[in-house]
């Protein structure tokens, strides 16, 4: 958990997001502002402020797991999955979070 880190707050449950999935390692949850009709966010439970800092391969395999689990449970057949790593990429949370975007 991080100080100001809104996506540690969401997973803290401070505003009470629903997941789209969650295990031990990951949360998924909707884009507060969807830019596809599915637009769902896979975060790392621990605080890792980009993929610059992630060196755990276990957690990116467990990311990467749960964007499939992620397509699967919103019946996603096709979709684009994004990471957008510093500030001069879009980068606008400095929480991890891989983007699932599709429609259905
Ligand atoms: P990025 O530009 O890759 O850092 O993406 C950050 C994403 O987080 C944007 O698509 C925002 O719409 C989304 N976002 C920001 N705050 C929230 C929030 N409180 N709940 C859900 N999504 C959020
Ligand atoms: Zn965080």
């Amino acid at each position: 958990m991080a100080e100001d880190c809104i996506f540690c707050k969401i997973l803290n449950g401070d505003f009470g997001t629903e997941f789209v999935y969650e295990n031990e390692y990951v949360a998924a949850f909707n884009d507060i502002n969807p830019k596809a009709p599915v637009h769902v966010l896979v975060v790392p439970k621990k605080h890792v402020s980009s993929l610059n800092e992630l060196e755990d391969k276990a957690l990116m395999g467990e990311l990467l797991a749960a964007v499939k689990e992620v397509a699967k449970i919103t019946g996603l057949k096709a979709y684009k999955t994004l990471i957008n790593t510093g500030k001069e990429a879009g980068q606008e949370v400095f929480h991890l979070h891989l983007h699932v975007l599709g429609s259905r």
